[in-house]
């Protein structure tokens, strides 16, 4: 505990005495250490949800102590806050979010007051996706501006960055960066930190690239449509069920045409996800004489997901994109 909290918990009176008793250095650290105030000595980073959380635990490591907002199991997208959670947001030293994705987080965070925020959207270049639903065979473009109005991205952009390590690199060397500037005195670690994540996601890069070069379709079937990244990155095709929100209903056009380009594409498999509803996956491939299993779009990890970090669960994404797609 440093002294500045222990003057906080002590009474005046008793403080009196301390300081006769030698705890001298009270004035000598009153007036700097901002930081050091709200967590003992460790940098107070809150995350907005599991992908930042994260990177502000690999790059921080021990050097700050990392608060989420969406608590493990929770579905990010529709999140509320909590009035407990939202004076808390109030007390952190760095806030790291993603801004589009949590449309309650992101009113929130406009109004903590916090200096040092960090927008992970701001850090890498951001795409549309949302036509992705249904524009492949001249389905409907009206439901896909929808999902993405849904969304709260006021560009109708994708948020689901994460799930390309390129561009989660990316955002982890802006992180970086930003945590160096808010606790200087430990930016050598930070950047070390930083640097080994990199190493990390390239090496996920790599194993993306080799692994899905020789498939015998491009085209997946996924829940919602978080997987735009990562089909671009690898020249792979995604066909979501729902929109960008995965409490978004398809319509029954919408699935006969996936049937349609099950068929045509040669899918073997309908993907579903561990926090979203997995009801009409289930049906389409039933419907359809296809396999399921789990893409997993890492917006939380549960003892369900398929590993225990970002870096194991998208290993276990690249084997079932390798089954599903015929991966020579
Ligand atoms: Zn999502």
């Amino acid at each position: 505990m440093t002294v500045m909290n222990a003057r906080r918990l002590i009474p005046t009176a008793t403080l009196a005495g301390a300081v006769t008793l030698g705890l001298v250095a009270l004035s000598a650290c009153s007036s700097s250490d901002a930081a050091d105030q709200k967590s003992g000595d460790k940098l107070a980073v809150t995350a907005s949800f599991y992908p930042m959380e994260f990177l502000a635990q690999q790059i921080g490591g021990d050097h700050v102590s990392v608060t989420t907002l969406t608590k493990p199991g929770v579905e990010p997208h529709d999140l509320e806050l909590k009035p407990r959670q939202t004076a808390e947001l109030g007390e952190s030293d760095v806030i790291l979010y993603l801004k589009g994705i949590q449309p309650a987080v992101d009113k929130a965070i406009d109004q903590s007051g916090v200096g040092q925020i960090v927008d992970a959207a701001s850090l890498t270049a951001l795409e549309k996706h949302g036509t992705e639903v249904g524009h492949v065979h001249g389905g409907d473009e009206h439901s896909a501006d929808e999902h993405a109005a849904e969304e709260g991205t006021p560009d109708g952009n994708d948020p689901h960055i994460w799930l390309d390590p390129v561009k989660y690199a990316e955002v982890a060397q802006g992180v970086g960066a930003a945590l160096e500037k808010a606790d200087p005195d430990n930016a050598d670690a930070y950047r070390k930190n930083t640097d080994a994540l990199v190493g990390k996601l390239g090496a996920l890069d790599t194993a993306f690239k080799q692994g899905l070069t020789d498939t015998s379709t491009k085209t997946f079937i996924t829940t919602h449509a978080a997987f735009g990244y990562l089909a671009e990155r690898y020249g792979l095709e995604q066909e979501a069920i729902a929109g960008i929100d995965p409490e978004a209903e398809p319509s029954p056009a919408r699935i006969k045409e996936l049937e349609t380009i099950a068929k045509q594409d040669k899918v073997s498999t309908v993907f579903f996800e561990t926090l979203a509803s997995d009801r009409t996956a289930k049906t389409i491939a039933a419907d359809s004489g296809l396999k399921t299993d789990v893409l997993d779009p890492l917006e939380g990890i549960t003892d369900r997901s398929k590993g225990d970090d970002y870096i194991e669960v998208m290993q276990a994404n690249l084997a079932a994109l390798q089954k599903a797609l015929g991966a020579k």
